[in-house]
């Protein structure tokens, strides 16, 4: 066995650990605090005590993970790629 080896096998367990780590939280807890707002949803004026809502997470203080984010593009992909074919078997059975 080359010393190559013995350092990058325990790596690659343990960065393969680290994702599914990752891939559990994004399935969990998709979404974070707003980056803008700071999960807040609005900003406050100075005066007047006057609020404006977050154009980032229109007011609601979270936006999606970018993990999660992938997933749900990799879901609408698969999702625009499988409707047409059902549509043509639909018009064929007509
Ligand atoms: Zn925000």
């Amino acid at each position: 066995m080359n010393p190559l080896n013995s350092l990058t096998a325990p790596f690659i367990i343990v960065m393969l650990f680290v994702a599914l780590g990752y891939v559990w939280s994004c399935a969990v807890y998709p979404y974070k605090a707003c980056r803008a707002c700071r999960g807040v949803g609005f900003f406050r004026s100075p005066i007047f005590r006057a609020i404006r809502l977050c154009r980032r997470c229109d007011g609601t203080g979270r936006t999606l993970r970018a993990g999660r984010r992938v997933y749900n593009a990799a879901v609408r992909t698969h999702r625009s790629l499988r409707d047409p074919r059902r549509r043509n078997r639909r018009d064929d059975n007509h």
